[in-house]
């Protein structure tokens, strides 16, 4: 089977050191894999959205010697799939509407118990759509960190897949996407660990088998907090790329010597893409920027 990655950023803000890691981390792995890099945006928040972000984030990559393969994705432009297979599983039941609050849940211990499962509630705007969760992910294997354990309680939640705002779920939307983009392995932040059960519960109600993963170390700052496009942490240079990408290298566990500092963006590039192993990638969970 051929290697088939992707990088899936959210328009919240510009790219930061820690985009620029996941950016890099994905299209090394993908690259020395002789795979393709497929790009997709996930806008799926309007909200949350900075204007402007989508065309920054692509000329970043462009900057960055980074070529996507293919077209761009949009989820904004994939929202009736998303709502056709809520609509099937709605009338599977394995899916339903649920009243519960926030408040309630946490007033229950955190976790939603279920609590709508058999009421059978009609559609009304003020619901949110959840999972019947059959297949409950108690631990999945991560390329770098190995066997990952997800507790019980997690594992079991009926999680959301379409919010009572009308958004669509993230988990929902980046499963049947990368299922449909022919995705064969997810490369991204460690962040993204704990949700990642979720998409193989997802998976595996859809009958399909799930991708492999691999998570990158997230990169925080000096006071232990991750960089985030919502934080507004600094967005990586454009016109002088070279200092933030040999930053971002260096924290992907790559030691640069002299000459090498000294060659093109185009050059670091292609010297990662052939130099790239996992045994250098750091096992920690964070980086320090
Ligand atoms: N859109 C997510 C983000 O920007 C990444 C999703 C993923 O890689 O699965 O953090």
């Amino acid at each position: 089977m051929s290697y088939i990655g992707r990088f899936a950023p959210s328009p919240s803000g510009p790219l930061h050191l820690g985009s620029l890691v996941a950016a890099l981390g994905s299209y090394f792995q993908a690259k020395s894999n002789n795979g393709k890099w497929l790009l997709r945006i996930e806008d799926l928040d309007p909200p949350r959205e900075v204007p402007g972000a989508v065309d920054q984030i692509l000329r970043a990559l462009e900057a960055y010697h980074l070529p996507w393969d293919g077209e761009v994705v949009y989820q904004s432009q994939r929202h009736p799939i998303y709502q056709g297979q809520i609509d099937l599983w709605l009338e599977s039941g394995q899916a339903y509407y649920c009243q519960c609050t926030r408040k309630q849940i946490k007033a229950s211990g955190g976790y939603y118990l279920g609590t709508c499962r058999d009421k059978h509630i009609a559609n009304t705007s003020d619901c949110s759509v959840r999972l019947h969760v059959e297949h409950d992910i108690r631990f999945f294997n991560d390329l770098k960190h190995g066997q990952i354990d997800i507790p019980d309680a997690l594992a079991k939640e009926d999680f959301i897949i379409k919010r009572r705002d009308g958004l669509f779920a993230y988990n929902l939307a980046v499963v049947l996407d990368d299922i449909e983009q022919g995705i064969t392995e997810v490369v991204r932040g460690a962040d993204l660990i704990e949700p990642t059960g979720r998409q193989i519960s997802l998976y595996r109600t859809l009958n399909t088998p799930e991708v492999s993963y691999l998570h990158l170390p997230l990169v925080v700052d000096g006071h232990g907090n991750k960089l985030s496009k919502q934080n507004r942490a600094r967005a990586i240079d454009m016109i002088e790329p070279k200092v933030d990408l040999i930053n971002a290298m260096q924290l992907l566990g790559f030691s640069l010597d002299n000459e090498m500092r000294d060659g093109s963006v185009e050059e670091l590039i292609q010297w990662g893409c052939e130099n790239w192993s996992l045994k250098q990638l750091p096992a920690s969970i964070e980086v320090t920027s």
